[in-house]
């Protein structure tokens, strides 16, 4: 009897079960390869390529970005020129949030990794994610250093250095003018 029971018990969840893995199946297909953020959405007037939800790759050419930019952003960013120490908007500041690139909007740094430095730029131990950042050796002013670039418009965000603190041990300098903070609503 309980043999009986069982067996109809499997028969009838079966075709449920079925239909629910092929739910599953078909949402992944229809789904793009392209990963979906849950931000909400940032725009910024005059700049059609900024976006912190989409994650596509930019490759424009520096006459796009000059059109886009305003004309200081458009200097550290396209043409790595640097900014004064202790004259940015961000170096000094530990409200929660988030940094994103001033140029596209790529999602760069949570606050929590933030450090007070002495250097007079924002500083941070660890990136948001693998794709937050990218870099590239440096050989200009006679030195070997490691340019920190933003990971989906490559535009200079500032240099990569290793006497940060615990736990990477790295030091994300970074020019305020490079980065859009907006804070967490609380
Ligand atoms: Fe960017």
């Amino acid at each position: 009897m309980k043999t009986t029971t069982l067996f109809l018990s499997v028969l009838f969840l079966l075709p449920l079960f079925m239909f629910t893995a092929c739910g599953q199946n078909t949402n992944k297909q229809n789904n793009p390869k392209k990963a979906i953020s849950m931000e909400t959405p940032i725009k910024k007037p005059g700049n059609q390529y900024y976006s912190n939800t989409d994650t596509t790759k930019l490759n424009l050419t520096d006459a796009e970005w000059k059109k886009v930019l305003p004309e200081d952003v458009y200097e550290v960013m396209r043409h790595a020129d640097t900014e004064r120490p202790f004259t940015g908007k961000y170096w000094n500041i530990d409200e929660k949030g988030t940094y994103y690139c001033a140029s596209c909007g790529n999602k760069l740094f949570r606050s929590g990794a933030k450090f007070a430095s002495s250097c007079g730029w924002p500083s941070f131990f660890e990136q948001d994610n693998k794709n937050s950042v990218i870099y590239k050796t440096d050989n200009t002013l006679g030195m070997e250093r490691t340019e920190a670039l933003c990971g989906r418009c490559g535009g200079h965000l500032g240099h990569l250095f290793d006497d940060g603190p615990a736990p990477t041990g790295k030091r994300y300098c970074m020019n305020s003018i490079a980065l859009d903070f907006i804070p967490d609503t609380k």
